[in-house]
C-alpha cells in the first residue's frame, strides 16, 4: 500500500503547516544519524527525554530531506521553504498510526512474538524455517519497542506471505498501543522471567500486560510450564474462541506433551499434533534452544507444513548470531562481521552499525548476492546499489553471480567476483589495509572464510563488551539528570579496561558532551581515530602541551606551576586555549585550594588568551552514606570557590563535581555537568541501582585440556594443588599476565563452565590456570566465563578484597576486546 504525504494528515489527525508538493512516502526515519536522504523520505521528529528530533530538522533540510512530521507547537516552518510539514499533537503516536495503516493493508499472515527471553531468536528461526516455503518478512533485530515496532512494520508489503513481528514492553499500558498496530493473527508467548521488572508491580501484572498482544489473535502458542502465562491468557476476553496450543516439557497429561531425549550430538523431541505423534531431531541441546525451537515447530505444524519438510529445514537451522561485532583485523583494519540474514532489512541494520565505526577513514564493504525472494532481481540490486552509493565507500566488493550481473548499477570503485573462492585468492595477494570493513554474506557464500583471513589471531581469552549495555547504563544515569545537565564520559585507563577508541567512538555516537582521559597520549590516540568531541586531559605535563594544542585537547590545570607553564606556552597562539580548573575541596589529591582562589582569579584575568571551559572538583567519598556531611561540605565549598571565579571572569565556565556514585546519591550537586565513569561500565559503587544496570564486560577464555588426576597427586607450581580424591581438572587459557590476579589461587577464584562454578586449584600461572571440574561436564574448547553475568565483577573483587574498578582495569592489553551490539 502506498501512502502519499497528503494522506498522512487524515491518518494522524494532524494539521498541514506547509504543503509544497505531494509524494509517495518511501522511507520513514526518526534518528537523524540514520538519515535516508530522498525527496520521498519522511523524518518524524520525536521528543525523547534527552534528545529532541526537532533540533535536527535544519541539518536534515540542508541535506535534502523534504517531508517532516513535527510536534505542536512548531513555529519554524518559514525557514524551510521547500519542505512539507505536518504538525501533530504527539509524533510517536503519529508514527504508530501510520504503521497501523500499513498493517491494515497487509493481506498475508501476521505472526507476533512476545515474552521475556528468546523473542528475537524465535523470530529468526521461525523466519529461517518458513522461508523454505514462503516469502517471509521479519522485523529487524530487536525492533520491538513503541517506536521500534512501527518502524519494523513500515517495510511490510504484500510481496510477503508472512510477517513476523516482535513486541516488547517495559511498563504497564504499552502493549495496548503495540497491539493496535500489530494485530497479530498468530501469537507466540515465549516465556516469562524477571527481566525489566521495574515497570510492573509484579510478575502477574507483567504477564497479563504482555498477554494483551493476543487480544484478537486466533491462535496462541505458549508453554504451560510457566503457570503465569496460562493464567494471563485465560484472563483474555473471548479466550474460549481461540485456538490455544499450550505445550509442556513436564506435564505428561498435557495434550501437547513434548518428550525430550538427548542423543549424542542432537536432541530428539516427540510431540503430538492433530492426533499424530511427530518426531524431530534438533541440532541443539540447551534448554533455551529447545524451548524456542518447539514454539517454531508447533507454529509450522499449525500452518500445515508436513513434518518431513519441517525436519529437513530443522537440519539446516543455525544458531543465530544476534550481534554485530567490530573486531580488530590485520593491517590496522577493523572488521564488522555480520552473518545475519542477508536481505534488504538486514543490510540496513548492518550499514547503520557500520556507519558508526570511525576507527579508520577508508571504508570497504564486501557483500554477497542477497536472498530477497520478494523482489525482481533488477529492482533488488537497484535498491542495494542505492544504499551502497549513499555510503561513500573507497571500495565495494560484490560476490556472486547475481550481484555481478548487475555490476553496472554500482559506483565506480567496485569490483565483482563470481565466487568467494575467487575473491579469497585476490585477498591473499592484495590485502585490504587500514580500513573499516563490513562483510555481509548469505550463508551459502560462507563468508566466515573471509573473516578468518582478516581477523587478527589471538589466544583464546577475550573481553566481550556489550555496547548496548553501555548505552543502557549511560541512559540510566542520564535519566537522573535535570534537563541541560551535560555528561562527561570518563574513558581514562583504556576506558576502564574496555578499550578506548571503540568506546569513545560509541559514546560520541551516543552524543555525550565531553570525554575525559588521564594522559595526553590517550587523547591523541582518540583524535587519530576520528573522535571530534571535546576531550579533557586530567594529567597533562609540560612536555605534552604541544600535543595537547595540536590535537585540540583541553588540559586540567590544578596548580600555579602548571597553570603558569601553560599560560606561557599558549601565549603566542591566535586561538584561545580551553582549560579546566581543578579545585581541591577535600580529596587532597590535585587542585587549587580555597586560599589560592584570589591569586588564581588575578592570574586568569591577566591572561585572557586562555579560556576556562570548566571549573570542577572531586568528591572523596561520594559512595558512602556515613560521609554525607563531608560530601555536602565539599560541594558547598566548591560552589563558593567556583562562583567567585565565575563572577570575576564574566563568562560562564561549566561547573561539575559528581562522579557515578555521586550522580546516584546527590541530585542537588549536578551543577552544569557530571563525570560518569564506572557506572556506565555496569558497576554501581553504591549498590543502590546495581539491578538497574546491565553487564557491559565479560571476560571469557576457553578450556585448553581436561585431565583426570588420581588421589594424592599434586597440581601446578609448587605442588600447591592437592587432589584429596580422584578428580577431574580443566586447564584454562588465562593467567596473571592476562590480569587474572594470582590472589585467585587455591580456591579463592571461581570461574563458570557450562553453567557451573569451578574453583581454581593450585596456583594461578602466568598464562594458564587449573580449575576443579570433577562435577562438571566439560571438554577442551568449552567457553569459560571468568566474570560477566556470573560470577560478577563484584564477586571477583570481594574474593580478593579489592574494588571492582581494579578488576576492570587489570585486564591486560594482550586480551582481545570484542565489541558487540545486539
Ligand atoms: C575517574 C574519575 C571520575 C569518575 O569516577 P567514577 O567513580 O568511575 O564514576 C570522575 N572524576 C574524576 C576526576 C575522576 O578521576
Amino acid at each position: 500500500m502506498k501512502l502519499l504525504f497528503s494522506t498522512l494528515q487524515k491518518i494522524t489527525s494532524g494539521v498541514v503547516l506547509q504543503a509544497k508538493f505531494d509524494t509517495t512516502i518511501t522511507d520513514i526515519f526518526i534518528d537523524s544519524r540514520n538519515a535516508i536522504i530522498k525527496k520521498s523520505s519522511l523524518f518524524i521528529a520525536i521528543k525523547g527525554i534527552r534528545h529532541d528530533g526537532h533540533q535536527f530538522i535544519e541539518e536534515l533540510y540542508q541535506k535534502g530531506v523534504r517531508n517532516f512530521i513535527v510536534e505542536a507547537p512548531y513555529q519554524f516552518v518559514e525557514q524551510f521553504p521547500k519542505a512539507n510539514f505536518l504538525q501533530v499533537p504527539n509524533s510517536t503516536l503519529a508514527l504508530q498510526q501510520i504503521a497501523a495503516k500499513k498493517r491494515i493493508g497487509f493481506q498475508g499472515k501476521l505472526i507476533s512474538i512476545t515474552g521475556s527471553n528468546g523473542k528475537t531468536i524465535t523470530k529468526e528461526w521461525l523466519g529461517q524455517l518458513l522461508q523454505g516455503f514462503y516469502n517471509v518478512y521479519r522485523s529487524p533485530r530487536s525492533y520491538n519497542s513503541q517506536v521500534g515496532v512501527p518502524l519494523a512494520l513500515w517495510p511490510v508489503s504484500n510481496q510477503y506471505d508472512y510477517a513476523i513481528i516482535e513486541a516488547g514492553i517495559s511498563r504497564k499500558g504499552e502493549m495496548e498501543s503495540l497491539e493496535a498496530i500489530i494485530k497479530p493473527e498468530i501469537g507466540i508467548f515465549t516465556n516469562i522471567g524477571t527481566a525489566h521488572d521495574e515497570g510492573f508491580s509484579d510478575l502477574i501484572e507483567k504477564t497479563s500486560e504482555k498477554a494483551k498482544l493476543f487480544k484478537d489473535a486466533s491462535t496462541i502458542i505458549f508453554c504451560t510450564d510457566y503457570p503465569e502465562i496460562a493464567h494471563a491468557l485465560y484472563g483474555l476476553e473471548n479466550i474460549q474462541d481461540k485456538n490455544l496450543i499450550g505445550w509442556s516439557f513436564d506435564d505428561n497429561t498435557s495434550s501437547y506433551f513434548v518428550e525430550v531425549e538427548e542423543r549424542d550430538n542432537h536432541t530428539a523431541i516427540r510431540l503430538p499434533f492433530n492426533e499424530n505423534l511427530h518426531i524431530f531431531e534438533i541440532p541443539f541441546k540447551d534448554y533455551a534452544s529447545l524451548e524456542n525451537v518447539t514454539h517454531c515447530i508447533l507454529c509450522l505444524l499449525h500452518e500445515g507444513i508436513p513434518s518431513k519438510l519441517i525436519q529437513k529445514a530443522l537440519t539446516d537451522l543455525k544458531p543465530v548470531s544476534m550481534r554485530l561485532e567490530v573486531k580488530q583485523a590485520i593491517h590496522q583494519s577493523f572488521l564488522v562481521d555480520d552473518s545475519y540474514n542477508n536481505d534488504l532489512v538486514g543490510l540496513d541494520t548492518a550499514l547503520q552499525f557500520f556507519r558508526q565505526q570511525k576507527q579508520q577513514q577508508k571504508r570497504v564493504i564486501i557483500l554477497s548476492d542477497l536472498l530477497e525472494s520478494g523482489l525482481e532481481k533488477e529492482e533488488l540490486y537497484q535498491s542495494v546499489a542505492e544504499r551502497i552509493k549513499a555510503e561513500k565507500l573507497n571500495l565495494f566488493i560484490g560476490i556472486g553471480p547475481d550481484i555481478s550481473a548487475n555490476a553496472d548499477l554500482f559506483p565506480e570503485q567496485s569490483i565483482f567476483f563470481d565466487s568467494t573462492e575467487e575473491f579469497l585468492e585476490t585477498l591473499r595477494e592484495n590485502p585490504i589495509k587500514e580500513a573499516v570493513i563490513l562483510i555481509k554474506g548469505a550463508r551459502t557464500f560462507r563468508f566466515e572464510r573471509i573473516a578468518k583471513l582478516l581477523e587478527q589471531k589471538v589466544h583464546g581469552t577475550v573481553l566481550e563488551i556489550n555496547l548496548n549495555a553501555l548505552t543502557h547504563n549511560l541512559n540510566f544515569y542520564r535519566s537522573k539528570l535535570r534537563p541541560h545537565v551535560k555528561t562527561m564520559a570518563m574513558v581514562k585507563a583504556f576506558a576502564y579496561g574496555s578499550g578506548s577508541h571503540e568506546i569513545a567512538n560509541w559514546l560520541q555516537f551516543q552524543q555525550v558532551d565531553y570525554l575525559a582521559v588521564a594522559y595526553a597520549d590517550e587523547g591523541v590516540a582518540l583524535r587519530e581515530r576520528g573522535i571530534h568531541i571535546p576531550i579533557m586531559v586530567m594529567n597533562p605535563t609540560r612536555e605534552s602541551f604541544d600535543l595537547l594544542l595540536q590535537h585540540n585537547l583541553e588540559p586540567e590545570l590544578y596548580s600555579f606551576e602548571i597553570l603558569t607553564d601553560f599560560i606561557n606556552y599558549s601565549r603566542p597562539l591566535t586561538k584561545k586555549a580551553k582549560v579546566h580548573i581543578k579545585l581541591d575541596t577535600g580529596m587532597h589529591r590535585l587542585g587549587f585550594e580555597a586560599e589560592e582562589i584570589d591569586d588564581l582569579i588575578e592570574l586568569l584575568l591577566k591572561n585572557t588568551h586562555i579560556k576556562v571551559a570548566s571549573i570542577f572538583s572531586h568528591l572523596a567519598a561520594s559512595d558512602e552514606a556515613r560521609h554525607n556531611g563531608f560530601s555536602a561540605r565539599q560541594a558547598l565549598n566548591f560552589k563558593h570557590m567556583a562562583e567567585a571565579i565565575k563572577k570575576a571572569l564574566n563568562y560562564h565556565p561549566l561547573m561539575h563535581i559528581l562522579n557515578s556514585p555521586g550522580i546516584s546519591r546527590f541530585p542537588d550537586f549536578q551543577f552544569d555537568m557530571v563525570r560518569l565513569g564506572v557506572g556506565m561500565y555496569g558497576v554501581d559503587a553504591t549498590s543502590m541501582h546495581q539491578d538497574r544496570l546491565m553487564t557491559v564486560s565479560s571476560l571469557k577464555t576457553v578450556v585448553s585440556q581436561v585431565k583426570h588426576v588420581k588421589k594424592r597427586e599434586s597440581i601446578g607450581y609448587a605442588r600447591r594443588g592437592l587432589a584429596e580424591n580422584d578428580m577431574k581438572i580443566a586447564t584454562i587459557a588465562i593467567g596473571y599476565a592476562d590480569g587474572f590476579d594470582r590472589k585467585f589461587s587455591n580456591g579463592v577464584g571461581k570461574v563458570l563452565i557450562n553453567g557451573q562454578l569451578a574453583p581454581v586449584i593450585g596456583n594461578v600461572c602466568m598464562d594458564m590456570t587449573m580449575v576443579d571440574v570433577t562435577d562438571i561436564i566439560c571438554n577442551a574448547g568449552d567457553v569459560v566465563t571468568v566474570y560477566g553475568e556470573k560470577p560478577t565483577i563484584f564477586d571477583m573483587a570481594e574474593s580478593i578484597d579489592t574494588i571492582p574498578y581494579e578488576i576492570l582495569t587489570n585486564v591486560s592489553t594482550r586480551v582481545k576486546r570484542v565489541f558487540y551490539s545486539e
